[in-house]
C-alpha cells in the first residue's frame, strides 16, 4: 500500500472510460497503470466504433430520465476537458456543440409530433426552451442541404465529439502523464489486485472498465450489436448531426472532417461481431439517400461493427467497494455519460484516499 495520500491505481480496459479515468487520475497525481487486452493505437472496444454523439434530449425519447440528467451533467464538463486535453497534447479533438436536427419525411410527420409529446411528458415545461420547431425556411437557414424537408426539430444544446481524434489524444496524454501502459494484456480485476499474464499485482484501488470484457463479473451484462458506415462525398455539407425519424428504422448522419459522414446505427440484440449485414447496409444507405440524393455518389470508406456493453435495464452501473470500482453498462451512451460517470468514480476515489490516509495516521 502506498505511503502518501495519492493512490496506486490499476485500471483494466483502455476504452473510453479507462482512458478518461486514467487521464483524470494521473493528472490529479495518482500513480496509474492501465491494462488493455487489445492494441492501444487501434482500439477494439465500442469506443472506436461509436458515432460520438452527446445527445441527452434525443436519447430521452427511448431512455429513462437518469440518462438525460447524467448527459446534461456531461455536457457541462466536455468543453473544459477537451480544452485541457488539446492544450496538453497539441492534438485537435473535434468537439462541436452546434445542436442536432431531427427530421421526418412528410408522411412520417407524426414521428416528430410523437417525439415532442414524449419529451413534454418526461420533462414538462423545462422542455419547451430546449426543443425548437423549424419550418422549411428556418431548417434551410441551419442546414441548407435539408431543403426538401418542410419541418424539423432543433435541439440546440446537443453536441458531438470525433472519437477517432479523442482516443489518440487521450493516449498521448497518458504517455505524457507517465501512466504505465500494458497493451495486449488481458486482465482480471479483484479488490486491490489485477491479475494478468504479468502475474498478480497489488494496487490501493482497482478500476474495472473492461466493457463487455467484464461480462463474467457483472450479472446480466450483455452485448447489443451496432453497425455504422462511414461515407465520403464533397457534394453534401451538413453542419451538425441529423437524425431521420422513421416508423421502422432510425438513422443518424454525423458530419466529420474531410467530407466524411458517419451513418448509423443498427441496434440488434446480439453479441455477434461479424461484418455488417447486407440488409443493414441497404437500410442505412437508402435512409441516407432519402435525406439527399447526392449521397448516392458518396464513397463507402469504412463499415464498423461492435457491441455496446449493456445492463438488463440499459442503465450504467458504478459499483463501488473497498479496493475495487466497476464502471460499466454505458450501452449506447458512452460519450453522453462518460464525464458524469468519471465524476461519480472520482468522488468515490476521494473517499477511499481519505480512508487510506486516516488508516496510515492511526
Ligand atoms: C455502433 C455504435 C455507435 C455508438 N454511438 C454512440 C454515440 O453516438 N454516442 C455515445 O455516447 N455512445 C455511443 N456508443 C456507445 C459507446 O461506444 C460505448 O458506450 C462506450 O464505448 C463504452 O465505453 P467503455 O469504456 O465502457 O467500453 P469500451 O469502449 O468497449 O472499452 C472496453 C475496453 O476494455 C478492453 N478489455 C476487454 N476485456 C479486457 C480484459 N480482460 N483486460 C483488459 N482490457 C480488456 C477492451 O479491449 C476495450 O478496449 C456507440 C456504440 C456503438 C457500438
Amino acid at each position: 500500500m502506498s505511503t502518501h495520500s495519492y493512490l496506486k491505481v490499476g485500471i483494466a480496459g483502455a476504452g473510453l472510460m479507462g482512458r478518461l479515468l486514467a487521464w483524470r487520475l494521473s493528472g490529479a497525481g495518482h500513480t496509474v497503470s492501465l491494462f488493455e487486452a487489445g492494441n492501444l493505437e487501434n482500439p477494439v472496444g465500442a469506443c472506436q466504433t461509436a458515432a460520438g454523439m452527446i445527445s441527452p434530449l434525443s436519447e430521452l425519447f427511448h431512455c429513462p430520465l437518469p440518462i438525460y440528467q447524467l448527459g446534461m451533467q456531461s455536457l457541462q464538463h466536455w468543453p473544459q476537458w477537451v480544452d485541457q486535453l488539446q492544450q496538453q497534447t497539441a492534438l485537435p479533438v473535434d468537439y462541436r456543440q452546434s445542436g442536432s436536427i431531427l427530421i421526418a419525411h412528410p408522411q412520417d410527420r407524426n414521428e416528430l409530433l410523437q417525439f415532442q409529446q414524449e419529451l413534454n411528458a418526461k420533462l414538462g415545461s423545462e422542455n419547451s426552451a430546449q426543443l425548437q420547431w423549424l419550418d422549411n425556411l428556418a431548417l434551410q437557414n441551419l442546414e441548407p442541404e435539408l431543403e426538401r424537408f418542410d419541418q424539423g426539430l432543433f435541439l440546440a444544446s446537443e453536441a458531438d465529439i470525433d472519437n477517432r481524434k479523442l482516443l489518440p489524444a487521450l493516449l498521448r496524454a497518458l504517455k505524457q502523464n507517465r501512466v504505465q501502459l500494458y497493451e495486449n494484456t488481458a486482465a482480471e480485476c479483484h479488490p486491490g489486485k489485477v491479475a494478468s499474464a504479468r502475474g498478480s499485482e497489488s494496487f490501493d484501488l482497482v478500476i474495472d472498465t473492461r466493457g463487455l470484457g467484464a461480462r463474467t463479473q457483472i450479472q446480466g451484462l450483455r452485448g447489443v450489436r451496432g453497425e455504422v458506415m462511414v461515407v465520403e462525398t464533397p457534394e453534401i455539407r451538413l453542419n451538425r448531426p441529423v437524425r431521420l425519424l422513421h416508423p421502422r428504422y432510425q438513422l443518424y448522419a454525423v458530419p466529420r472532417a474531410n467530407n466524411r459522414t458517419v451513418i448509423g446505427a443498427t441496434e440488434i440484440e446480439s453479441d455477434d461481431l461479424s461484418p455488417i449485414s447486407l440488409r443493414s447496409t441497404m437500410e442505412l444507405s437508402s435512409a441516407l439517400y432519402s435525406i439527399h440524393p447526392a449521397f448516392a455518389e458518396a464513397r463507402v470508406i469504412e463499415t464498423r461493427v461492435n457491441c455496446r456493453p449493456a445492463t438488463m435495464d440499459n442503465l450504467p452501473v458504478v459499483e463501488t467497494g473497498p479496493g475495487l470500482i466497476r464502471v460499466n453498462g454505458l450501452f449506447r451512451h458512452g460519450y453522453l455519460l462518460a464525464p458524469a460517470l468519471v465524476q461519480k468514480a472520482e468522488s468515490e476515489i476521494v473517499k477511499q484516499t481519505q480512508t487510506l490516509a486516516t488508516a496510515q495516521v492511526t
